[in-house]
């Protein structure tokens, strides 16, 4: 049998690096963005542009969908030139985006009536190693899985060349539900460790010193070693995943918390503070930029650190 002809739908900071390797692995990707330059730049990767999400459908087998949030999700795919309108039954369509699982279910719902199939299958980390889009480039992704069996089974080869792991969950809605939940800790991880690190910073202690002691102490964590780490060494505050993206996770973590009657004291706290950072303008900021946005509120910066009994600042000083 010929091999389904690939296309994508949303080509931002983490869809350019799934074009990257879906480009690669099958020589062919069909591709769609609102933004012209997300397209050229997948254009300058080998992939195909087209028109709209309908265009990609109609010449696609197989669709993975990469989109910032929900109402994005609903717009490419049952708006008039969204990807139901151009799909033929049969076709796959394996959307990476995190949206509610309420969404997910329409999208499964509406497809279904097409014929079509579609699974939410959002994305997180890397193993072995590499958080975010460490992980993505290096195609060593999570995938977590909600939809029909058949479908999830269908879907394995286009996910075996963006990552490493795939989680079948259950019915539609519960891949986006896991995935909430997991962003709901690393979001909340980052913000422990930011706060925690300025303290330090505060205290006169380096960050590579806290580092180094924390990788043999029960502060160890996957987002302190695979995210947190590697950024702040490299003093990487490009998205990434931005802050813009972990607000609406908890956000939509909130909402889900809502319907189901669980009170979710931390994550409201989340939603407090990356708002504040939304609200100062670092949205578009990958999210660890919380050590230096938490920092700013009592002066303490990890990259400036004094010592007690020092008059100078050790470390250099930090950019912007
Ligand atoms: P992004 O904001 O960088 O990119 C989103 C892209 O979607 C943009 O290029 C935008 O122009 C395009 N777009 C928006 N509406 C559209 C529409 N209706 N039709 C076509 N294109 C449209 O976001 P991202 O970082 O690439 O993340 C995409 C999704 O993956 C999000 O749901 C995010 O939560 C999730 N995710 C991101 C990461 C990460 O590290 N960045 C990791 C895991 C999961």
């Amino acid at each position: 049998m010929d091999e389904p002809r690939l296309g994508q739908v949303g080509l931002g900071v983490i869809g350019q690096l799934y074009a990257g390797h879906l480009v690669k692995a099958r020589g062919a990707l069909v591709v769609h963005d609102l933004a012209p330059e997300r397209v050229e730049q997948a254009v300058g990767l080998g992939a195909t542009a087209a028109a709209s999400a309908r265009a990609v459908a109609e010449a696609c087998d197989v669709i993975l969908v990469a989109l910032p949030a929900p109402a994005a999700v609903v717009v490419a795919m049952l708006g008039q030139d969204g990807i139901l309108a151009g799909a033929r039954p049969g076709t796959l369509v394996i959307d990476v985006s995190t949206v509610d699982p309420e969404t997910s279910r329409q999208m499964w719902a509406a497809a279904r009536e097409r014929g079509v199939d579609y699974l939410d299958a959002p994305v997180s980390g890397g193993a072995p190693g590499g958080a975010g889009t460490d992980g993505a480039r290096a195609a060593t992704i999570s995938f977590m899985v909600g939809g029909d069996p058949d479908a999830f089974e269908r879907a394995k080869p286009t996910m075996a060349i963006l990552g490493k792991r795939w989680f079948y969950l259950g019915a539609s809605g519960m891949g986006s539900t896991v995935k909430l939940i997991s962003n709901l800790i690393a979001g909340l991880h980052n913000l422990v460790a930011s706060e925690a690190f300025v303290l330090g910073a505060a205290a006169g202690i380096e960050p590579e010193t806290l580092l180094a002691v924390f990788d043999g102490t029960d502060a160890k964590s996957f987002w302190l070693t695979d995210y947190f780490a590697p950024r702040i060494r490299r003093r990487d505050f490009q998205p990434g995943f931005s802050v813009d993206l972990q607000y609406k996770d908890h956000r939509l973590a909130s909402d889900l918390a809502r319907t189901l009657g669980v009170p979710l004291l931390f994550n409201d706290l989340a939603v407090g503070v990356y708002q504040a950072m939304r609200a100062t303008g670092l949205g578009g900021h990958d999210l660890v930029e919380s050590v230096r946005f938490l920092g700013g509120l009592s002066g303490a910066d990890i990259y400036h650190v004094q010592r007690p009994g020092e008059s100078e600042p050790t470390g250099a000083p930090s950019p912007g």
